[in-house]
């Protein structure tokens, strides 16, 4: 009698508990980008998760204001790295294809900056490809894996709410030292998970900047590789090819200590091993990690700025004025009430932030006048 063969793993909860009990406990970034990128079960693979009736609502989908200003920002630059043509345009993580449908349409009130656009969207979900593909349906667009795939030449770079969705490590400060966190199997043994901690002389001691060596015990540190691998490739690019780059997200100006790993699902938050691949997962971004990272690769990094500021400095004021006018009352508060979402600074305004990149010699794009970013040096 022959063995049957295992049946497949029918969920990634079952998936995720294989590997486990094959290596052994893995990273917290090991699982991160399981839970988002697995190919059959990963949350963003298997689905359309915007919208309000989705897990979360990002910026675009809040307003056409936001993209149309992203848009005007991306031809003023244009102007600024004295009007390449052609430039590819290019965004990483364009979840339903929202921001750039409203850009173009912005865009193209300067004329030789809409002919001399080429879209490239990166975007690993088949189901958001298609998402996109129907938002953008009668744009030239193409699809690419990875930013390394986006063919030569000048550049300018969006991206909203792609780094968070990027995987992170934690280490945390034990009374023995730093040691990095693994996600383990229940001790039930089940296909529920747990964190653990590496034993003593864990790798992961050596990511913990110098300034925070000396956190208390229980403090945790986060940092994405990931990230900062795409920052690089994003600012070599730049400085040879020319172009520059508008990364927006939530995040903090590091190094700092703290835990902003997150699970949601419908509006809700979820504890973040619960559901993998069921609940979107995110980390806050080190903005000064990217900006590091970039300017080591050869670019110029400005800000981050707030995303309240950035939005006011590029006109959101005045064109949400400009749709007002032709509005019904109902329109009318519809506008107020995202524009407060956008700006407001008990809501996006001030926990999303905006950080440019540029080739040298580009200066600093609009909105980032006299934001050229400043590496903090230790105490
Ligand atoms: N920018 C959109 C979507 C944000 S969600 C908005 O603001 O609404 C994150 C997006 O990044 C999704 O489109 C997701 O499929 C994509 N994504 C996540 N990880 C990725 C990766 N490693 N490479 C390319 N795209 C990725």
């Amino acid at each position: 009698m022959t063995a049957l063969p295992a049946p497949p793993a029918g969920s990634l909860a079952e998936a995720l508990a294989r590997r486990i009990a094959v290596e052994g406990p893995i990273s917290v970034a090991a699982f991160m980008a399981e839970a988002l990128g697995h190919p059959r079960f990963g949350y963003y693979m298997k689905q359309d998760p915007f919208g309000a009736a989705g897990d979360f609502v990002t910026a675009p989908e809040v307003s056409q204001m936001f993209g149309e200003l992203i848009g005007l920002w991306c031809a003023d630059t244009w102007q600024r790295m004295g009007a390449p043509s052609p430039v590819r345009l290019v965004e990483l993580g364009p979840g339903r294809g929202t921001l750039m449908a409203d850009a173009l349409r912005a865009a193209a009130v300067l004329a030789p900056f809409r002919a001399a656009l080429r879209v490239h969207l990166v975007e690993t979900s088949p189901a958001l490809r298609e998402r996109q593909r129907a938002t953008l349906a009668g744009v030239d667009v193409a699809w690419h894996d990875r930013l390394e795939e986006v063919p030569d030449g000048p550049a300018l770079v969006v991206a909203n709410e792609f780094f968070d969705a990027l995987p992170v490590r934690q280490i945390q400060r034990t009374p023995q030292g730093w040691s990095e966190r693994l996600v383990d199997r229940a001790e039930d043994g089940g296909t529920g998970f747990r964190f653990v901690l590496e034993a003593f002389g864990s790798a992961g001691a050596s990511l913990v900047p110098s300034t925070l060596r000396d956190a208390p015990p229980g403090s945790v540190i986060e940092v994405s590789p990931a990230s900062q691998a795409v920052a690089r490739v994003l600012a070599a690019r730049l400085a040879a090819q020319g172009g520059a780059a508008l990364l927006i997200d939530y995040g903090y100006v590091g190094p700092a200590v703290g835990d902003t790993l997150q699970a949601v699902r419908r509006h809700t938050h979820v504890p973040v091993l619960e559901a993998p691949g069921d609940a979107d997962l995110t980390a806050h971004v080190d903005f000064a990690a990217l900006a590091v990272a970039a300017q080591a690769a050869g670019a110029a990094a400005f800000g981050p700025v707030t995303q309240g500021a950035l939005l006011e400095r590029l006109g959101i004021a005045a064109r949400a004025a400009a749709l007002k006018r032709t509005a019904t009352p109902r329109q009318a508060a519809d506008v107020d009430a995202a524009l407060a979402r956008l700006i407001g600074t008990d809501q996006m305004g001030t926990l999303f932030k905006a950080l440019a990149l540029a080739a040298p010699g580009v200066g600093a794009p609009a909105g980032f006048e006299d934001q050229t970013h400043q590496q903090r040096t230790a105490p």
